[in-house]
């Protein structure tokens, strides 16, 4: 990789870190159990704060005001006018905060800052305002049923929902879940993810300064197996949704069973095909299939992670894609022009060493790069394997990082078949110039998303989520409003009889 690690030397970011507190009701809180844990940079590994830790006692209260402001209003109670219009104002106030909020995610996240300023914290205006359009154009229907009937549906909000979220994109993933939910008139308890608790705490923060009232959005820090169980398990949280891994979200659904049967929505892993077709131009399929692998530090649940590519143009790819790797500047993600910074953490890290292991022993070929970059922090060197078999853990496991698999394939029958062959079906890439190959593959993927000839579009208003084990439910565009709606019918005899 062309860049050396600046991580000897981080820059230190001049945003303060003002909100490591539960927020309860409104206000900034300690843990019950007056418990905290650290946030850790992954640049160095070191302390960024520490941050309250919230568990079942801290979920209940959490519910309790969520219940409140639900029941009691005033958020559901609002017209749908003013709800939109506080969703509006938080839009406003994000722009305001633009690079405060980017530098808390890079810090958090290790994400480039570049990336934070200039797409992450746009779109998270652009989804909430998406959403406040929405807040007064919910409405049923008028049913003609048989019968002297009015019949009509009411749209109403759920309840008190349950989010919990990943750290992959902190401020992304608060908007596909926290926008809809609140548009559509529900009241909050957002998990967010131990690894990256302080951009949500700060994006509240605003969403109060927007007019929100207290109990409508309340956000418990804290880990999975404590604070997460209590959401997915309370007997007072109506509806949970959940984004992180496959393993998680079977424990998610079962805690929901097992407790009030909860409606949940999931958006868990992948493992999706990129796939290059014979007509390509190598150049532009590389530069695509390279970003739909290593954006955010290959930490996407849609990460284009089987690279499927003709045997007519696998040769010069494989060259391409290695040289293409072998550029990509990796560093201190706080430094301008860098696009990679380093993974969340060490598990993370740890567990894609493992994985380049894996692909080295299990005979892929290793083009290029292989083990940590620099010497300290979660840096990972860019790596592309080539001759890649299906049957390999690497090809067949989510790694999540900067690790590309370059499989070979001949036919069209072939390839959509091997691509299907996967537990998973969250999303595709299709690079090819012919409409009918486009087409033949967009109708055959069992996937969720088909980008051809792009990859990554994330635009508010499209909908997103998985087929098979990659979840249920979809998420943003029209269709995430639907997560977050009952719908009551409503009959009354045309004359009283
Ligand atoms: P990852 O392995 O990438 O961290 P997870 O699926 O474990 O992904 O994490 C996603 C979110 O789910 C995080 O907020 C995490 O704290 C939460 N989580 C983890 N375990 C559980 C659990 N047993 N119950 C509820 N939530 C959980």
């Amino acid at each position: 990789a062309a860049a050396a690690a600046d991580a000897e030397d981080p820059i230190i970011p001049s945003v303060k870190v003002d909100y490591t507190k539960l927020l309860i009701n409104g206000q900034f809180v300690d843990a019950a159990s007056e418990k905290t844990f650290p946030t850790l940079d992954p640049r160095t590994g070191d302390v960024i704060a520490h941050v309250a830790e919230g568990d079942a006692e801290d979920v209940n209260r959490a519910v309790a005001a969520a219940r409140k402001a639900f029941d009691e209003g005033p958020w559901p109670k609002m017209t749908a006018y003013e709800r939109s219009r506080v969703l509006f104002r938080f839009a406003d106030l994000i722009e305001k905060h633009n690079d405060d909020l980017a530098a808390l995610e890079t810090w958090d996240n290790g994400k480039p800052f570049e990336q934070s300023a200039k797409i992450e914290i746009p779109m998270l205006a652009r989804f909430f305002r998406y959403y406040a359009g929405y807040a007064d154009k919910i409405h049923g229907l008028t049913v003609p049923a048989d019968g002297q009937y009015h019949v009509q549906t009411l749209h109403e909000p759920i309840g008190v929902a349950g989010q919990i979220i990943p750290w992959n994109f902190p401020l992304l993933m608060f908007a596909w879940k926290v926008a809809p939910a609140l548009a559509c008139g529900n009241t909050i308890v957002l998990k967010t993810a131990e690894q990256t608790p302080l951009s949500a705490l700060y994006a509240a923060q605003l969403l109060h300064e927007a007019g929100l009232p207290p109990g409508a959005l309340n956000v418990v820090s804290g880990f999975g197996p404590t604070a997460g169980a209590a959401v997915a398990s309370h007997m007072d949280i109506d509806k949970v949704a959940f984004t992180g891994s496959t393993a998680t979200g079977k424990i998610v659904l079962e805690l929901a069973a097992k407790s009030n049967l909860k409606t949940v929505t999931l958006e868990l892993g992948g493992k999706s095909p990129f796939i290059v077709c014979e007509d390509a131009d190598v150049d532009k399929a590389v530069e695509l299939a390279h970003f739909a692998l290593f954006f955010n530090q290959g930490q996407c649940c849609c990460a284009g992670s089987r690279t499927f590519v003709h045997e007519r143009v696998y040769d010069e790819f494989v060259e391409k894609a290695k040289a293409r790797a072998a550029r990509r500047v990796v560093g201190d993600p706080f430094k301008g022009g860098i696009e990679q910074g380093p993974q969340i953490d060490s598990d993370q890290f740890e567990k894609i060493l493992k994985y380049i292991d894996y692909g080295i022993k299990g005979g892929a070929t290793l083009e290029t790069g292989g083990e940590r970059f620099g010497s300290k922090g979660y840096y990972i060197q860019p790596t592309v394997f080539s001759n890649v078999k299906d049957d390999m853990r690497i090809a067949k496991d989510e790694i999540f990082g900067p690790v590309q698999t370059v499989l070979k394939y001949k036919e069209l029958d072939e390839v959509i078949k091997r691509a299907n062959n996967s537990r998973y079906g969250l999303a595709a890439g299709v690079f090819t110039q012919n409409i009918d190959t486009a087409n033949t593959l967009t109708r055959a993927l069992r996937v969720g998303s088909v980008w051809i000839n792009c990859f990554d579009v994330f635009d508010a208003s499209i909908p997103f989520g998985g087929y098979k084990m990659s979840g249920n439910g979809r998420e943003k565009g029209i269709y995430g409003l639907k997560n977050y709606l009952q719908v009551k019918a409503v009959v009354t005899p045309l004359k009283n009889p």
